[in-house]
C-alpha cells in the first residue's frame, strides 16, 4: 500500500555509521540549485507555502517548542527581537539556507519564512504572513529578517 511520507516518519533516523545530521550543502543543493532550476522562481512561493503547512503540522502549543526544533534542525540562531500584538520580527542568524552565499540580489529562505508562519499561525491561531526583508547571504545582510503580520492582532506568550 503506498501513503505520503508524515512528519514522524520521515524524523525516523537509522543511519548507525553515518548519524542523523548531514552536511549543510544537500539542502542547498536541493532547495536552492535543483528546485530554482526546475521551477525557477516558482521555488520560492512552493518552498514558502511547503514551510507553511509543515509548520502548521507540527501543531506547536508555545513559541518555546518551535524554537527548540530550530535548534534540533539546526535552521539557525533564532531572536524575536519585536513582538506586539499585531507585529513581529524574526531574526536569524547562522541561516541553514543562505548564510556563507555571495549575495545574489534577493532574499532566498523562503521555506524558514513559511516555516516561522506557520509555526506562529498554529499557536496563536490567527492567520499569520511572513516576508523576508533582510537576508545574509541573499542580500549580505547581518540575518534573515522576517516580518510577521498577524491578522487579527492577538498576543502571543513567549516561553
Ligand atoms: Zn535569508
Amino acid at each position: 500500500m503506498k501513503k505520503p511520507v508524515d512528519i514522524a516518519n520521515a524524523l525516523q533516523v537509522n543511519r548507525p555509521e553515518m548519524g542523523d545530521f548531514t552536511g549543510v550543502s544537500l539542502y542547498r543543493l536541493f532547495r536552492l540549485v535543483a528546485m530554482e532550476d526546475i521551477m525557477g522562481m516558482g521555488a520560492s512561493a512552493i518552498s514558502y507555502y511547503a514551510g507553511k503547512k509543515l509548520g502548521l503540522a507540527m501543531q506547536f502549543k508555545e513559541v518555546g517548542d518551535f524554537l527548540a526544533l530550530c535548534e534540533q534542525l539546526k535552521i539557525g540562531r533564532i531572536d524575536i527581537p519585536v513582538l506586539t500584538n499585531d507585529f513581529i520580527h524574526v531574526d536569524v542568524y547562522e541561516c541553514v539556507t543562505c548564510s556563507g552565499l555571495s549575495p545574489v540580489g534577493r532574499c532566498l529562505c523562503h521555506f524558514e519564512g513559511g516555516l516561522i508562519a506557520g509555526a506562529v499561525e498554529g499557536i496563536l491561531g490567527k492567520k499569520v504572513q511572513a516576508k523576508e526583508v533582510t537576508c545574509i547571504g541573499g542580500l549580505g545582510d547581518e540575518s534573515c529578517g522576517f516580518d510577521l503580520v498577524i491578522d487579527p492582532p492577538g498576543r502571543i506568550q513567549v516561553v
